[in-house]
């Protein structure tokens, strides 16, 4: 039976607070299932060491006479805006390693998603923690040949389990475009659950680059037309279309083969922006 939109999202913010309670409980760890985690490279969000708030305490201001990228990277390389910054590591394998002991403490299992080259290292690094999954936008079709016939051969060889992150927002292409049609169509023919980013990007990434990510696709209504054809796909909605509540919510309650995850909302965005949406769900 599917649970509501409520028992859900209830389901989501247990997981979450599942490190502390197991914290207190060495000896019975339960497992969780970390769905959002990425095999990247170590530079692929700038240059290494780079520095995100954890949370943010608000999201400054921009000088509209000096480029963006400029603002963005000096907040970035000296952890503004926050007093809690996180600082990443510095080579591929440092944040492999890592992130991989972090999986050990807290018996965590990553839907762990990547080129699909940099998903195998991880695999073979930790192959009991790492769910292979490939992050995948349209034009990869394009740039690395993940089209509709080579991710069938590689879900169906059961090596990947999951398609998705979807970065589809980043490029302005909705969920529900007529593009991403046949790779949904080949998802559900084989049960390959989707994942597809909604929510928020780095604030102002339109102006680092992704010139084509609209606000507009914040909002999770954009998934409706392709769940609707596609009724028995399972679909997630990554960082839970952030800020868009009421869009999130009204799309759970009309669309029950609909699940979310928090994805970066859990610890980067304003602490009381966050709260405030814990206390209204
Ligand atoms: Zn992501």
């Amino acid at each position: 039976m599917n649970k509501s939109p409520f028992m859900r999202l209830t389901l989501l913010l247990l997981c979450a607070i599942g490190v502390a309670i197991t914290n207190a409980q060495p000896a019975k760890k339960l497992p969780i299932i970390d769905m959002h985690l990425h095999a990247l490279a170590a530079n692929d969000q700038g240059p290494a060491p780079m520095n995100i708030g954890a949370p943010f305490a608000h999201w400054g201001c921009h000088d509209p006479k000096q480029p963006y990228m400029q603002t963005i990277m000096q907040v970035f390389k000296n952890g503004d805006w926050t007093s809690h910054p996180l600082t990443s590591p510095l080579t591929d394998s440092a944040l492999m390693v890592q992130t991989i002991a972090v999986l050990n403490q807290y018996n965590v299992y990553g839907v762990t998603s990547g080129e699909p080259h940099m998903v195998r290292r991880w695999k073979a690094a930790a192959p009991k923690r790492i769910i292979n999954a490939v992050m995948w936008n349209y034009y990869d079709v394009q740039r690395v040949g993940l089209s509709v016939d080579s991710l069938q051969q590689l879900f169906q060889s059961s090596e990947f389990k999951v398609f998705g992150e979807l970065g589809l927002q980043y490029e302005g292409i909705s969920f529900s475009d007529s593009l991403v049609e046949p790779f949904l169509a080949m998802a559900e023919k084989l049960d390959i659950p989707v994942g597809v980013h909604v929510g928020p990007g780095p604030p102002g990434v339109i102006y680092m680059g992704a010139n084509n990510y609209r606000a507009r696709l914040h909002s999770a209504t954009q998934l409706e037309e392709a769940l609707v054809r596609h009724p028995n796909l399972r679909v997630y909605a990554m960082h839970a279309g952030w800020p868009m509540l009421d869009d999130m919510l009204a799309t759970l309650y009309a669309h029950p083969q609909l699940y979310v995850d928090l994805g970066i909302i859990a610890y980067a965005v304003p602490k009381k922006s966050f709260t405030i949406i814990s206390n209204e769900w």
